[in-house]
């Protein structure tokens, strides 16, 4: 396993759980770093994403499991319920065809409330209709992802921290890998799943003998979030329409009942975490559209993400893209690409669906 974010996590623990003897390649100090701990840790019900495609099915399927695998771990998680708000009339026809696009996904739950329904939960919100959504919750991802891990070793699986992947090359069924680091090493093995997150292209295309043009190109959109400098006015997310490229600035709650707001869409060459609070300027006028009360000088610069994205700018969103043997011809590996929103949530179908990818 390259990557030990929650999709490398998941997947490990689904191999090491199938019995297979599992290393789990981790360049950094310790796990999930990267995208998995700077995200907004909703467990999404299956709202947005295109219908038959591998978002909206392992979305779906991912978070009830998810939801019961978080009870049965003693994962901290709640079913907190999100609303979607359109905060003008022009937006209402967007909302029906949410809706329609839940619908088509398998998400039945939803449902379209007024604008007093919706006052009647958020009394500090602005909007003329929602949409309801009771299956959206919240989770503590670090806890989640530990809890992958304990799992992972309990059924032998090993960890191996600071140890980036360098090169790798195809030899008679077997895949040697080149592993960097504090104590460099050679491993040969019959399996090699890339899950190392927004690099995960550029890992592929170091691996000799197979095809590089079968690896996506690599786009990095970063997402900025603000918090909130007192305690959250709402209870529910509170999401609006989405726009190009994300889901919109909503609001996020953690477990403890704080808020967040983010994250944006910023287009970045090389990855960077900082968030620039020249931007806080956009997020008051994106979270006043739908919370009039947003006192000057509430937000404070938080944390940003980098979403894993194969498509460019105005490029239609793409897939997740779960690429093994069937697709590049190379036995034994299979390549994650475009592991963005909703990965945390479909991490248990993500890694079912490596399984699968092997055989
Ligand atoms: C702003 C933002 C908000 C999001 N919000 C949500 C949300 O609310 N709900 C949801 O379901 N999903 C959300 N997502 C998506 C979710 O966070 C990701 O899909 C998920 O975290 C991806 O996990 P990963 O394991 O693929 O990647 P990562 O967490 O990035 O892990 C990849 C790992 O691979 C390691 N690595 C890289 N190269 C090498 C190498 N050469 N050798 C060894 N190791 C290597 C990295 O160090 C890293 O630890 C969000 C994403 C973003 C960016």
């Amino acid at each position: 396993m390259i990557g030990a974010g929650v999709v490398g996590l998941a997947a490990a623990r689904a191999l090491a759980l199938a019995g297979r003897e599992v290393i789990i390649l981790e360049a950094e100090d310790t796990i999930g770093t990267h995208t998995s701990s700077r995200n907004s840790e909703v467990i999404h019900a299956g709202i947005y994403y295109p219908a038959g495609s591998l978002k909206a099915r392992l979305c779906v399927q991912g978070r009830e499991r998810l939801y019961r695998y978080c009870m049965e771990h003693g994962v901290p998680y709640a079913r907190c319920g999100k609303l979607i708000v359109a905060t003008d009339a022009a937006q209402l026809d967007e909302l029906e065809a949410i809706r329609a696009k839940a619908q088509a996904n398998g998400v039945t739950d939803l449902v379209r409330i007024s604008a007093a329904q919706a006052l009647a939960m958020e009394p500090e919100l602005h909007c003329v209709a929602a949409l309801h959504s009771p299956s959206t919750g919240i989770i503590d991802s670090h806890t989640l992802m530990l809890a992958y891990l304990g799992d992972a070793e309990e059924a032998g699986a090993m960890l191996a921290l600071k140890s980036p992947l360098l090169r790798a090359r195809v030899r008679d069924r077997r895949i040697e890998l080149e592993v960097g680091g504090a104590e460099p090493m050679r491993v040969a093995a019959r399996t090699v799943v890339n899950s190392a997150g927004m690099t995960a292209p550029s890992v592929a295309r170091r691996i000799e003998g197979y095809p590089p043009e079968m690896a996506p190109p690599e786009f990095y959109a970063k997402g900025n979030y603000y918090t909130l400098a007192r305690r959250s006015p709402f209870s529910h997310l509170v999401y609006p329409v989405p726009e190009p490229g994300g889901l919109g600035v909503h609001v996020t709650l953690d477990l403890g009942g704080r808020a967040r707001f983010g994250p944006d869409v910023e287009w970045i060459e090389r990855i960077d975490y900082t968030v620039d609070p020249g931007r806080a300027k956009r997020f008051y006028a994106a979270i006043r559209r739908y919370w009039p009360g947003l006192p000057d000088g509430a937000l404070e610069p938080g944390y940003a993400g980098i979403r894993a994205k194969t498509s460019g700018p105005g490029e239609p969103a793409s897939d997740f893209v779960v690429q093994g043997p069937a697709q590049h011809g190379v036995a034994g590996l299979v390549n994650l690409f475009g592991i963005e929103s909703p990965g945390l949530t479909a991490s248990p179908a993500l890694a079912e669906a490596v399984l699968a990818a092997i055989d």
